[in-house]
């Protein structure tokens, strides 16, 4: 695993996302991060981040995570990312590789519930847990045959299994707000000049109050200009 692709995507000069140092330092951490980042692109997604060997690995979920065991979500597996990138959230500019709004939108630690985690994406079955704000319990990522179009290998089942956490809980929904910065999608566009009219579009229509209010500019308080 390595970061060149990553790089090569993208131009540093251009967009604000993190370069990366050289390959994390082979450090025992006592906690592997993950991270799940909403992602108004071209589509809107959630890219879901396992650190692992000193980079993210990476899934694209399109209709992000379901805590409802019966529903598996398609995981396109995308370039690894750099530690770094799990802080990040802000505008990609428009035009760059992934232009468009990030969101933090659940953060925190995963255990693997395999001895072996290399084998395991090896045969492409990863049972793991996940310690985070908005997600819990146990989950597994397992790659599909010839579901996906043709890129043979990078497609990807995430489920929940069953246990306390399961829920048929809408949460993208009920819970849209970044994790680090309780704001929406809009809110991080306008905060960061990005577009604010398509990051919108990723936030639900009307959003529920959250617990740590964000202040909101009401379209009648707007001076005119
Ligand atoms: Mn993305």
């Amino acid at each position: 695993m390595s970061l060149d692709h990553y790089r090569q995507k993208r131009d540093f000069q251009l967009s604000p996302e993190p370069r990366g140092g050289e390959r994390g330092a082979a450090v025992l951490k006592p906690k592997l991060q993950f991270v799940i980042q909403k992602h108004r692109a071209t589509q809107l997604h959630y890219d879901f981040r396992l650190e692992f060997n000193g980079v993210l690995l990476s899934w694209a979920v399109p209709k992000g995570p379901s805590l409802d065991p019966s529903v598996k979500r398609l995981a396109m597996q995308v370039e690894d990312h750099p530690l770094e990138y799990a802080g990040f959230e802000g505008v990609i500019p428009e035009g760059e590789y992934g232009g468009g709004t990030v969101m933090v939108w659940d953060r925190g630690y995963w255990a693997p519930e395999v001895r072996d985690v290399a084998r395991a994406l090896e045969k492409g079955d990863l049972k793991f847990i996940l310690h985070g704000k908005k997600l819990r319990g146990s989950w597994v990522l397992v790659r599909t045959r010839g579901y996906g179009g043709g890129r043979e290998g990078r497609s990807w089942l995430l489920i929940k299994h069953r246990d306390q956490y399961a829920s048929t809980a809408d949460i993208v929904t009920e819970k849209p707000r970044s994790v680090i910065s309780r704001r929406l999608l809009a809110q991080i566009a306008r905060d960061e000049g990005g577009n604010v009219a398509k990051a919108a579009t990723g936030d639900p229509e009307t959003p529920r109050p959250s617990v740590a209010k964000v202040p909101t500019r009401k379209p009648s308080g707007r001076a005119k200009s």
